[in-house]
């Protein structure tokens, strides 16, 4: 028997990602991948806080996991495709300055950032401020505002 999956989501699910389990997580969280985004970026969990969804998100850039980018994100935003594999920026770091509300107990949230990437050899970086939103049990990217 399969393993029931989370509502609507095995439909939107990458195939998985085979980033080692045990290296760093990409998000800058300083805990192991497999403790930090993968049980989320896998469909085994969903991220309980707009932090862990917005780093895991983050993750799912670094490793061109569309599906689950497009999983994540509010459908009253959602682009209809979204295509990373032929994009050529490679993600550096993540900074994740603040954050404002998005607790478990918490229906919307914002989450401040710095990304930083390298793209055709050009240095650069994302600030932004993302607004999240959580329904039906399960956080979602809703849209952001560039910092700068
Ligand atoms: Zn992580």
């Amino acid at each position: 028997m399969r393993a029931r999956r989370l509502n609507g989501y095995h439909k939107m699910m990458p195939t998985p990602d085979d980033y080692p389990a045990f290296k760093p997580c990409r998000c800058g969280s300083s805990r192991s991948y497999q403790a930090c985004c993968q049980p989320y970026l896998q469909g085994r969990l969903p991220a309980p806080t707009a932090e862990a969804l917005m780093r895991s998100r983050y993750t799912a850039y670094t490793l061109k996991l569309e599906g689950y980018l497009l999983a994540t994100w509010h459908p009253g935003t959602r682009p209809e495709r979204l295509d990373l594999q032929h994009d050529e920026t490679r993600w550096q770091g993540l900074t994740v300055k603040n954050a404002e509300a998005g607790r478990e107990s918490d229906a919307r949230g914002r989450v401040e950032f710095v990304a930083r990437y390298v793209n055709r050899g050009e240095r650069s970086t994302v600030h932004e401020k993302s607004n999240f939103a959580k329904e039906d049990g399960r956080w979602f990217y809703v849209d952001g505002v560039m910092l700068s």
